[in-house]
């Protein structure tokens, strides 16, 4: 099968979050099974190069469309472990994706919009007839449309296209005039049939619209998939989801195996088997990274648990559940490693201000930047990953933590109730309990789970070590996500033609 993504991420290159690992980790899985696969990026001047194989000029003339003008672009073209990427660089004169950042620019609707554009506009000129378009969130979600709207009457020949929601929370709002720019006429989309946003009358929503183009809609886990349904967890969209509720599946995120295994990781300090019937050797290892890690940042060594988080600072992450999981650990003699990414300015000064609070005791990093080494010997070096979220699609950091023999301590929320099962859970198997976990997302569930962590980790450590060995056993591989994924795939080309909406 010709499967091509278009997305704003792809790790290790260009990543911000969850996103960047899955269309990596999926696409080299599909790669392996025999498909052939491409993926298609903004040329960010932010592009980790070092990843990059081959890096070279592909098309050196390609012309877009931005309202009335014609853009000069230029394709490259690199590979990444055998995966072939295509980046396109905008000759725009407002430097469309040279703002060091991916996203949080205030023209990201026009550089996104701008993009899908040049992705269709480059595919249609290479003469490249993919079965599957795969388009990720709300800054793809418009090639669905304009590859209908505009491009199959250009003669462009796809298959079918399928939209995965890996956050159903940033949906695109923007004005008609937006779409408009990039060759569709704006107002005639403002429909309630069609992308007008259902809360915001005037306004066009992105993702809305490729959740009614798409030929399937997939979201990263199966418990996220019906929570969108519902009104507490739609924002907004969940009627939109439930009309579609026969081609919506949910299917769970992977882990690259090479990319985050502890026996090969170029990150950390001491590596360790990633097999857990090595579990002495595990235990020593990790403690090795530990003392080493706490030694580099001038921490105090101490026999308790180290707890960590690894996050973008956002709200949906649970803020003030992390702020009282950092504040608890710390009272109680523990230490605290958290690397967060920083949204709003106000939720900085919050972390300053607790950091500023313990600097004296040797307790606590905080390290308020987005940092992949530092987060790779953070999972190593840490005895359990906290992770309080008010919502979540489906969440990495568990599973990597699982994978580094790192106890998650979690809300049961979206895919983390698909994957992290509490030590004392009566309904799962022994095998498949590997962490703590609770339901209401108050500071009190907080410290009451953490006491039963800190309880486990000091009175029962045949119990930690058996959390820590089932973590390490459970597959978060792409090896079934794909295969569902190729399922999806064969299900969308045997739909008949989608009716254009207009
Ligand atoms: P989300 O996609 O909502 O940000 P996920 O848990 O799905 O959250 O994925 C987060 C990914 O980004 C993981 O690979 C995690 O290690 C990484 N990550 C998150 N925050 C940081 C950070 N501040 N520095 C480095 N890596 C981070």
């Amino acid at each position: 099968m010709y499967i091509v993504h278009i997305s704003s991420e792809c790790a290790p290159v260009a990543k911000a979050g969850g996103l960047g690992d899955v269309v990596y980790g999926l696409a080299k899985r599909q790669l392996s099974l025999g498909n052939h696969v491409e993926i298609i990026l903004p040329k960010y001047n932010i592009l980790d190069h070092t990843h990059i194989k081959d890096f070279s000029l592909e098309v050196a003339e390609l012309w877009s469309f931005e309202d009335a003008f014609r853009y000069h672009n230029s394709v490259y073209k690199g590979s990444v472990h055998d995966l072939n990427l295509y980046f396109i660089e905008p000759h725009h004169n407002n430097y469309y994706f040279h703002r060091g950042v991916i996203y949080g620019s205030s023209d990201d609707i026009e550089q996104f919009l701008y993009f899908c554009r040049a992705s269709l506009e480059f595919l249609h000129g290479a003469k490249k007839h993919p079965d599957i378009i795969h388009i990720h969130d709300w800054p793809t979600a418009a090639v669905s449309y304009l590859a209908h709207d505009i491009y199959k009457e250009m003669g462009f020949h796809f298959g079918k296209i399928v939209l995965t929601i890996h956050n159903l929370q940033h949906q695109g709002l923007c004005l008609p005039k937006n779409l408009t720019k990039v060759g569709l006429r704006g107002e005639d989309y403002r429909e309630e049939k069609s992308l007008q946003d259902p809360q915001n009358a005037t306004c066009i929503n992105l993702l809305k619209g490729g959740i009614q183009y798409a030929d399937q809609i997939t979201t990263v886990s199966p418990r996220y998939a019906e929570e969108i349904q519902t009104e507490e967890f739609g924002c907004g969209l969940s009627h939109i989801l439930q009309d579609r509720q026969k081609d919506l599946t949910g299917i769970l995120n992977g882990i690259d195996k090479d990319m985050w295994n502890p026996s090969q990781d170029p990150h950390i300090f001491t590596k360790y088997p990633d097999n857990p019937t090595f579990i002495s050797q595990i235990i020593e290892n990790k403690q090795k990274n530990r003392k080493q890690l706490l030694d580099s940042l001038q921490m105090q060594q101490n026999s308790g648990p180290l707890l960590s988080c690894i996050t973008r600072l956002a709200p949906q992450k649970g803020l003030p559940l992390i702020l009282q999981a950092i504040q608890y650990s710390l009272d109680r003699g523990f230490s605290f490693i958290l690397i967060g990414s920083v949204c709003e300015h106000q939720d900085k000064e919050m972390f300053e201000n607790i950091r500023d609070q313990y600097q004296d005791t040797g307790q606590l990093h905080i390290h308020l930047n987005f940092d992949v080494s530092f987060a790779h010997k953070v999972y190593a070096a840490s005895d359990a990953i906290v992770i309080p979220s008010l919502f979540e699609p489906c969440g990495l950091t568990q599973m990597i933590g699982m994978r580094y023999a790192t106890v998650p301590i979690a809300r049961k929320t979206g895919g983390l109730a698909d994957t992290v099962f509490d030590v004392n859970d009566q309904l799962v198997n022994k095998e498949k309990r590997t962490g703590f976990t609770f339901t209401e997302p108050t500071k009190e569930a907080v410290c009451h789970t953490l006491d039963r962590v800190f309880h486990c980790y000091k009175e029962t450590p045949m119990i930690w070590q058996n959390l820590m060995k089932n973590g390490m056993s459970q597959d978060y591989s792409w090896e079934k996500g794909a295969f569902s994924y190729q399922q999806i795939y064969e299900r969308a080309l045997q739909k008949k033609p989608l009716i254009k909406k207009l």
